[in-house]
């Protein structure tokens, strides 16, 4: 978890064209980051993340914010602060209104900078007479938002912007949900990279994505995490909440604006607070039959259980014949909390194969809920099946194409499956392009984007079965 239990703000810049949005980027960008690194290059991965008086702060940084439109059509949110981006000497235009109108929907708090204050045109105080008639009320204005003169060519005012957003995020109190699982991050930018093959950067929601994490939309997409690099190019081991970082290992590249959940943080997670089971992703939720050996507890376990399952009947007392017949007619399984089964009932239970469950720590309850949820989930949702395995035995390169010499030592590795997330591009049997080699087959290998094997490796080929 981090220092102090917050996690960094994520601000996104909005403005009309021409305001100085990119400008005011680059000299967020090229003042913080510079500072102290060699070089200071960083690559443009659709958002950065600064340091400004040891706190970090994140920037969306992408064209036309598609990722903050692409949430807000889903209801989510990217971004915890805004920037209204005005100039001095041009003011309120209709690019600006609707940037009101956006920050308005997503309920967040901003602020205004008045760009281009260095121009000998610039007027400040017009641009408050028109955010006011825009419904804008500012600070010394009739209101209380913080607005700031800025300068993006000499750097004027930024300083205090960045404290402004700092002051902000503060009273959002954006609490570290590091802790939380399945680790989840929203696509703010994808494309198609002829080498790397799929790339998106992923900001990250809440939990840790690490190396080598099973990624997946929930749906029809699947990866693995080969490599993480942050906007320097800088390779990462782990990403923490509000961090973006560039991932390669999809399988095909995503929507902007998609929900991609680390599998590995999914499963395995069986020590967390019942908080934890209110995640945004959308989990299957499982259909329960509720009994409690008293109301209060029943009432404190539906409290926190209402939005994980479909409880289709709760009382208190012990299990009945009704319950049973309730349970089956719905497909449903008995939860019971410190709760009896006459052995008449049980008998019934078994017969008409109702499972129930009972618990005597309510945590117990919640833990196995959780567990139920994830497995259905992956009941529900499309399966990786194995195809084959191959052991490396050289790898060539080609005119730069990396080609494994691999031997099959089970099943069949087939043209199209996946290897650690990479696509099996071409396969090849004494010279001859070939669909599928079988076991102890020798072959070479072409996998799309290349990944780091060597020799003595064993990989894994596997398909999606949907
Ligand atoms: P965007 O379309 O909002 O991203 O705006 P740009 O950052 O591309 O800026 C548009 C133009 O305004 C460019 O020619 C910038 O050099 C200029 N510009 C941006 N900020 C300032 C500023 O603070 N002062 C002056 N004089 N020019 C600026």
């Amino acid at each position: 978890m981090s220092e102090n239990n917050v996690r960094p703000p994520v601000v996104t810049i909005l403005g009309h064209v021409d305001h100085g949005k990119t400008s005011l980027l680059d000299r967020i960008r090229h003042a913080e980051v510079a500072a102290g690194e060699i070089g200071g290059i960083t690559q443009a991965i659709g958002a950065y993340q600064i340091e400004h008086q040891g706190k970090k702060i994140t920037f969306i940084d992408t064209p036309g914010h598609a990722a903050f439109s692409a949430m807000r059509r889903r209801g989510g949110q990217a971004a915890d602060v805004a920037i209204l981006l005005v100039a001095a000497d041009d003011s309120v235009m209709p690019q600006t209104q609707e940037s009101i109108e956006h920050i308005k929907a997503a309920k967040i708090p901003f602020v205004v900078a008045v760009n281009k204050t260095d121009l000998p045109g610039a007027n400040p105080e017009r641009v408050k007479t028109d955010l006011a008639s825009n419904g804008v009320y500012v600070e010394g204005y009739g209101g209380n938002i913080p607005i700031v003169n800025i300068s993006a060519k000499t750097g004027a005012g930024i300083d205090e912007l960045l404290e402004i957003i700092l002051l902000l995020a503060e009273l959002e109190e954006l609490k570290d949900n590091s802790a939380a699982t399945p680790a989840t991050a929203v696509v703010i930018e994808s494309a198609l990279d002829s080498q790397k093959g799929p790339l998106a950067t992923l900001l990250v929601q809440q939990g840790i994505f690490k190396k080598n994490d099973d990624l997946w939309n929930g749906h029809d997409l699947f990866g693995k995490i080969r490599s993480m690099v942050d906007f320097k190019g800088k390779s990462l081991s782990e990403a923490m909440p509000s961090t973006p970082f560039q991932v390669i290992g999809l399988a095909k590249v995503p929507n902007v604006g998609d929900i991609l959940s680390s599998l590995s943080s999914a499963v395995g997670a069986i020590h967390e607070s019942p908080e934890s089971l209110s995640n945004p992703t959308d989990i299957e939720k499982p259909t329960i039959v509720l009994k409690a050996d008293v109301q209060g507890s029943l009432e404190a376990i539906l409290s926190t259980i209402k939005d994980q399952a479909n409880i289709i009947s709760s009382s208190v007392g012990m299990v009945s014949e009704t319950d049973i017949q309730t349970a089956q007619a719905a497909n449903a399984e008995i939860l019971g909390f410190n709760i009896k089964i006459p052995a008449s009932v049980a008998k019934l239970a078994e017969v008409e194969k109702i499972k129930f469950t009972n618990f005597r720590i309510i945590y117990q309850l919640f833990d196995y809920l959780k567990d139920l949820q994830e497995k259905k989930t992956v009941a529900a949702g499309p399966k990786i099946i194995e195809s084959g395995q191959a052991k490396v035995l050289k790898v060539f390169n080609f005119a730069g194409t990396i080609v494994y010499g691999c031997v099959v030592l089970t099943g069949k590795i087939r043209l199209g499956d996946d290897v650690q997330g990479s696509k099996i591009s071409s396969i090849k049997i004494n010279k001859d392009n070939v669909e599928e080699a079988k076991k102890d087959q020798e072959l070479g290998l072409v996998l799309s984007p290349a990944i780091e094997l060597k020799p003595g490796d064993i990989i894994t080929s596997t398909t999606i079965e949907t």
